[in-house]
């Protein structure tokens, strides 16, 4: 293909709810099961302490692989079971970060045609470590065990989103604007070293990449209804050919956009975050102190500080594009959700 083509599309059903976006990854799933294909994703593990790679060949199984966990996902001996799988000629879906399809393709060191990689639209993915912290100040504050978690709970609307905790005597929901590992994670205090120089943002295999349309307003108000709406890029012959199939059922709503246009809110997708100041010394602290300790350190800074250091991260990609010539738009996925910088951590 030569180049790429991007859309604003939903699933319009009941599972777009439990999705972080508009459901694009359970379409393309309920595809590859229809068919008795393998799909590979990320899960929770029981305890909600890790989140894992998996593979699912039944429809019952999909509901531990939607939603967007964030913080990296162990690969274990996943790449292996694949390729096991491609050579016995089963169809496969291998969903992921655009670093893990990179590295699958790698390991398999071959293309094969039963072979569809998806990859999600990634600012970076936390530290494991910092999660399990936060798991442990989390169960305290519930007095129970976390049995489950949506990090992308769309009951405030999708925009609006907040994480839902599921402890073993009371659930919480606490909003994305407070929830301090959310905001250590938008902060990019806490993302792998790789992520703030990666590679896989001027190097993507995938056949599709899926994301969330920030932006939707501007360019197709009518397709957001605050459930969630997907952006779309289509990478491949292989990936053009597959969304146009699904495209064609009555309850997937679709529209196709100018790349620039829809990438324009979402420089995730083609720009690595910057690696805060304070990165460095978050690391070394997270090993010295509890994770309230870290919550006050990081997290309450002078309210002055910190509407100035969100106006420098707003103005830097602004000022770096116009000594390149041509100024875009200056929200990310970080600064979009942080301008509550008036709001109290909790
Ligand atoms: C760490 C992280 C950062 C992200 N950053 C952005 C961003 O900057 N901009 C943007 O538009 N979208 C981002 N996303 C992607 C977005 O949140 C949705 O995952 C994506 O739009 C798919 O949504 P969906 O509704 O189609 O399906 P969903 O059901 O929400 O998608 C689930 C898919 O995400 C995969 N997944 C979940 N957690 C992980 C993980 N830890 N590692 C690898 N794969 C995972 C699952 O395997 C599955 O394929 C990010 C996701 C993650 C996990």
């Amino acid at each position: 293909m030569n180049e790429k083509k991007a859309y604003a599309a939903y699933y319009d059903n009941d599972i777009r709810m439990k999705s972080s976006s508009g459901a694009i990854f359970s379409l393309l799933a309920n595809e590859v099961l229809e068919k008795k294909g393998i799909v590979y994703g990320v899960a929770m593990n029981a305890s909600c302490t890790e989140a894992e790679y998996i593979g699912i060949t039944e429809k019952q199984d999909l509901e531990k692989l939607l939603g967007s966990k964030y913080l990296q996902a162990k690969i274990k001996n996943i790449f292996k079971n694949v390729r096991e799988n491609l050579v016995l000629n089963r169809l496969v879906l291998f969903t992921g970060t655009g670093c893990q399809i990179n590295g699958l393709k790698k390991f398999l060191q071959k293309d094969y045609k039963n072979l569809i990689c998806v990859d999600i639209i990634c600012h970076g993915v936390p530290s494991p470590a910092l999660w399990k912290e936060y798991v442990g100040y989390m169960e305290n504050k519930m007095q129970g065990k976390m049995e489950k978690v949506n990090f992308r709970c769309k009951d405030q609307g999708w925009e609006n989103f907040g994480m839902k905790e599921y402890g073993s005597s009371k659930e919480v929901y606490i909003s994305k604007s407070k929830d301090p590992y959310m905001q250590m994670f938008l902060s990019d205090f806490c993302l792998r070293p790789s992520c703030y120089e990666c590679k896989a943002k001027t190097l993507r295999l995938s056949d599709l990449t899926i994301g969330d349309f920030w932006g939707i307003d501007t360019i197709a108000p009518e397709m957001n209804d605050s459930k969630g709406t997907s952006l779309v890029i289509v990478r491949t012959n292989q990936g053009e050919k597959i969304f146009n199939r699904l495209i064609s059922k009555s309850s997937v709503k679709v529209m196709e956009v100018e790349y620039d246009d829809a990438t324009k809110e979402n420089p995730a997708e083609f720009r690595s975050v910057y690696r805060p100041k304070e990165r460095e010394t978050f690391f070394i602290d997270m090993k010295k102190m509890d994770f309230e300790e870290l919550r006050k350190s990081y997290l309450s800074l002078p309210i002055k500080q910190r509407i100035k250091n969100a106006i420098k991260k707003i103005l830097k990609p602004v000022l770096k594009r116009a000594r390149r010539g041509g100024i875009k738009s200056n929200l990310d996925y970080g600064m979009l959700m942080q301008f509550n910088v008036g709001e109290k951590n909790e």
